[in-house]
């Protein structure tokens, strides 16, 4: 796969794909620029390098059609603002109105284009749609990691219609922390993985008993763990039909010496509230009308005791409903064992991401990743269809 730094820029029209998918509130506004500006590496160096820069993007999930609450305009605001430059903003993302914005370019113009999502054929990867991109540009890069487990017209399709493709300086980034904590990581390489369901985050939990050294499991998910060893949950998330696969992920662990850590206690409610009367019981002693839905203080201790030899840590997922204030305890508390420990710490998806950012860690993480569902699958050994569809760039217009 090409990187950026090899290809000749200059004069040259070249397609970004970012990942602007961005939270914004129901005025509009947004809420959290962080994905803004982890393209402006790779932004910056195709102004520096005199490129006519278009950025091509989704956002949200507007189904093939037009819909004002997911249009990238707000993101041209403030992307203009962040570069302090004017960024020219077109309301589609193929067509008429696209080609005469981009023939009208000059070095250094930054366009962005409408929501790529608002065409039907992005997320199906049309060759049609991909070839109208396609046409747009010169050169094409793309740099949005989140979306690289997708293989839609404007990452994997557009590349067999474009002759020169490369990495952005974020994906590559991305695939290098992210090959680092699995091929061949420092050990002990500690794997901690949270969040609502087991049925969501199978294969990675199947995947990381054959890599990791240590696994720590909190979140709602332990509880259908800590169901599977015959505990009593009370009302806390438990998947019925995944204690079979609970067991699996156990004994395979158990065999291959991965050393597997759950919570010993947690935080239990009888209603998931912000002012919600909250009670610590271990959780051998969960009553059967309440749920648990942080882990407790020795859980956190117990998890903190055994990141303090890691090497390595990747961590997804929250140990609790941290949203709310009396459920937060746990996540917080593990995010400054992360942040205070001598190790690679590789941090990945949306709440994780949200939680460090909250407790002011972010900056002793070493790394922390745009993607949730694609650094998932990347743990999980998968083959991302647009990083191959780079690989294989090289296609006639
Ligand atoms: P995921 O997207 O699978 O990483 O799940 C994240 C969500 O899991 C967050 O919104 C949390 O509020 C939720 N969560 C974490 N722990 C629990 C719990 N013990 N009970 C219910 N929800 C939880």
């Amino acid at each position: 796969m090409k990187s950026i730094s090899e290809l000749s820029i200059g004069g040259k029209k070249v397609m970004v794909r970012v990942d602007f998918n961005v939270p914004l509130d129901d005025q509009g506004r947004i809420t959290d620029d962080t994905r803004i500006k982890a393209h402006l590496p790779t932004i910056n160096y195709v102004i520096g390098q005199k490129g006519k820069l278009i950025l091509a993007s989704h956002l949200g999930r507007p189904k093939g059609k037009r819909a004002e609450k997911y249009s990238l305009k707000p993101v041209s605001l403030r992307l203009s603002e962040l570069l302090g430059r004017p960024v020219t903003f077109v309301d589609d993302c193929v067509g008429p109105e696209a080609e005469k914005a981009v023939a009208e370019m000059k070095e250094r113009d930054v366009v962005l284009l409408e929501n790529l999502r608002f065409h039907a054929e992005e997320e199906k990867n049309d060759k049609g749609f991909a070839r109208e991109l396609a046409k747009l540009c010169d050169v094409y890069v793309d740099d949005a990691f989140a979306a690289a487990h997708r293989g839609h017209a404007s990452n994997a399709g557009i590349t067999g219609y474009v002759s020169d493709c490369a990495a952005g300086l974020l994906l590559a980034s991305e695939l290098d922390y992210l090959k680092k904590a699995t091929e061949d990581p420092v050990r002990p390489l500690v794997a901690i993985i949270g969040g609502a369901k087991v049925s969501d985050k199978i294969g990675v939990l199947d995947r990381l008993t054959e890599k990791v050294d240590k696994l720590i499991i909190g979140g709602g998910m332990a509880f259908t763990f800590l169901r599977a060893l015959g505990y009593e949950v009370g009302l806390s998330l438990c998947e019925q039909d995944m204690l079979d696969v609970a067991r699996t992920i156990m004994t395979k662990a158990a065999d291959r010496h991965v050393r597997l850590y759950l919570p010993v206690d947690c935080v239990i409610s009888q209603a998931a509230s912000a002012d919600a009367v909250t009670k610590y019981v271990t959780v051998q002693e969960i009553p059967k009308e309440w749920m648990a839905l942080d882990i407790g203080p020795a859980s956190t201790t117990l998890f903190g005791e055994a990141l303090a030899d890691a090497r390595t840590i990747v961590w997804n997922g929250p140990m609790g409903m941290f949203e709310l204030a009396p459920f937060s305890r746990g996540t917080f508390g593990l995010v400054n064992f992360v942040a205070s420990a001598h190790a690679l710490s590789i941090v990945g998806g949306g709440d994780t991401d949200t939680a460090v950012h909250q407790a002011g860690a972010a900056a002793r993480i070493s790394y922390i990743s745009t993607g949730g569902g694609a650094f998932l699958e990347l743990l999980e050994g998968k083959a991302m269809p647009a990083v191959e569809a780079l690989e294989n760039c090289g296609g006639q217009k």
